[in-house]
């Protein structure tokens, strides 16, 4: 009983951290601190033939992708600490000869959404993640002028499915026409 209450304990601090995070950042690109890496044979080298497998936390929708590429040449018999540095926006779980995991705490929706939000202008736009790391915008949307409770709301940015939630969305709201 006291081993769970104190994991509730820490599972309840990481989530107080990640709250503050995307609070303080509102939305931007962020990551949680970084922390050691897990299993790594601290001597070893990449060889030029090592595969990287990547997985993004996606903290705005709770999903996660996962994507597997090659080591970029430069890094053909780089040590951890070497690698560590070349991914220094990455969390690397374990490196070895052939293989490199690493994974990111991204505060933003992953790919598989359109998000309603607003740009430095004000205007509101329709977005996307493409790149998994940073936003395009897709459309700019002729609005009413937003009051200033919404326009938090847009600032931080909305997930949807699709277009034409978005879309319908914004009209309940009054912000479209
Ligand atoms: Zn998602």
């Amino acid at each position: 009983m006291k081993r769970r209450a104190a994991i509730a304990c820490m599972l309840a601090a990481a989530m107080l951290i990640g709250t503050c995070v995307m609070q303080t950042h509102n939305g931007a690109e962020e990551e949680l601190p970084q922390r050691e890496a897990t299993r790594t044979t601290e001597t070893e080298k990449l060889s030029g033939q090592a595969q990287i497998r990547q997985t993004m936390h996606f903290q705005r929708c709770g999903h996660q992708v996962e994507r597997r590429v090659k080591a970029p040449d430069a890094l053909a018999g780089a040590d951890f600490k070497q690698v560590s540095a070349y991914y220094d926006q990455w969390l690397i779980q374990s490196m070895e000869k052939d293989s490199l995991v690493m994974e990111r705490h991204i505060d933003l929706y992953c790919p598989a959404h359109v998000i309603v939000s607003m740009d430095h202008t004000g205007q509101v736009v329709l977005a996307e993640n493409r790149y998994g790391d940073g936003m395009a915008i897709l459309e700019i949307l002729d609005t009413t002028p937003v009051e200033e409770e919404k326009r938090r709301m847009l600032l931080a940015g909305m997930g949807f499915d699709n277009r034409e939630e978005a879309v319908a969305w914004l009209k309940m709201q009054g912000i479209i026409q």
